[in-house]
C-alpha cells in the first residue's frame, strides 16, 4: 500500500492517501493536547501505544458485530483504515459520574451511573464541542433517524463489549468517545480507541490510568500509557 498525500493533520493523528481511493492511512503521533489545544505536550510512545490498543478494540469490536473504519495494522504508528466522511458528532457513553458530567451537574467524580448515559457533542473545537441532542442533528441534517440508530445501538454495544473487555483486565471504564462517519453509504466507527479518548482506572487502586494523567499532571504518565498495553495485550 503506498502512502499518498497527507490530506488531514489533527491534534494526535495525521491522515494520508493511498493508492486505492476508498482507503486511507491513519497515522498516530505522540503529541498531547488538553483543554482545545491550550494545553500541549508530547507522551512519549504514546502514538504506538494508541496504535497497537485501537487495532485490539477495532479487531474484537468487528468481532462482536460492530462494522469499523479499521482494515489492518501497517507498522508501529500505522493502521489502514477505510474513507470515512466523518458525522459531525461525538458520542460520549458514561458509566460513572467524571470530567465533563461532574462540572457541568455539579457533582461528585466518581458515582457509578445506574445505566450508561449517552451524550451527544457537536464536533467543533472552536465552541468546545457542545453538547446537543438528537432534534439538533436530526434537524441540522447532520445523521438521518437511520443512521442515528446505529451510532446508538454500536455505542452501547461497543460499551458492553468493552466494559467485559477492559474489567477483565483490572481496569474500569468510566467514559469513553466516539465517532462515526460514512463510507459506501454505511456508518463505520471511526478514529481511535485508547487511553486518549477512554477513561479507565484500575479495578484495586482507583487509580487513574488514561489521559487525565496529562490534562491533570498527575505524573507517571508514559509508565502509564505502557501499563495500559500491556494489560490490553496480555
Ligand atoms: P468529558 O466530556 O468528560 O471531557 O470526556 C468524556 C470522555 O470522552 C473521556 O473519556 C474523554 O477522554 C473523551 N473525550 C471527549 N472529548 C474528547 C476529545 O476531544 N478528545 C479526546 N481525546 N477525548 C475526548
Amino acid at each position: 500500500m503506498k502512502k499518498g498525500k497527507q490530506i488531514y493533520e489533527g491534534k494526535a493523528k495525521k491522515i494520508y492517501e493511498t493508492d486505492d481511493k476508498s482507503l486511507y492511512i491513519q497515522e498516530f503521533k505522540d503529541d498531547a493536547t488538553a483543554f482545545d489545544a491550550t494545553k500541549r505536550g508530547t507522551i512519549k510512545e504514546k502514538g504506538v501505544v494508541n496504535n497497537k490498543i485501537s487495532t485490539i478494540m477495532f479487531k474484537l469490536l468487528e468481532q462482536k458485530g460492530v462494522k469499523t473504519h479499521f482494515v489492518k495494522l501497517l507498522s508501529d504508528r500505522e493502521m489502514l483504515v477505510k474513507r470515512l466522511h466523518i458525522v459531525p458528532v461525538e458520542v460520549t457513553i458514561r458509566n460513572v459520574v467524571a470530567g465533563g458530567m461532574a462540572k457541568m451537574l455539579g457533582l461528585k467524580e466518581g458515582i457509578k451511573l445506574k445505566e450508561p448515559v449517552l451524550e451527544y457533542h457537536y464536533k467543533n473545537d472552536a465552541l468546545h464541542d457542545p453538547l446537543f441532542n438528537e432534534y439538533h442533528i436530526r434537524a441540522l441534517d447532520l445523521a438521518t433517524d437511520k443512521e442515528l440508530g446505529i451510532i446508538k445501538d454500536y455505542s452501547f454495544k461497543v460499551n458492553e463489549v468493552m466494559k467485559d473487555f477492559f474489567s477483565a483486565k483490572g481496569l474500569d471504564l468510566i467514559d469513553f468517545k466516539l465517532e462515526f462517519g460514512r463510507h459506501e453509504g454505511e456508518i463505520l466507527l471511526g478514529d481511535e480507541i485508547s487511553p486518549d479518548t477512554c477513561r479507565l482506572w484500575d479495578r484495586n487502586t482507583q487509580k487513574k490510568m488514561d489521559k487525565d494523567r496529562f490534562r491533570r499532571d498527575l505524573g507517571q504518565i508514559e509508565e502509564t500509557y505502557q501499563e495500559v498495553l500491556r494489560r490490553v495485550e496480555d
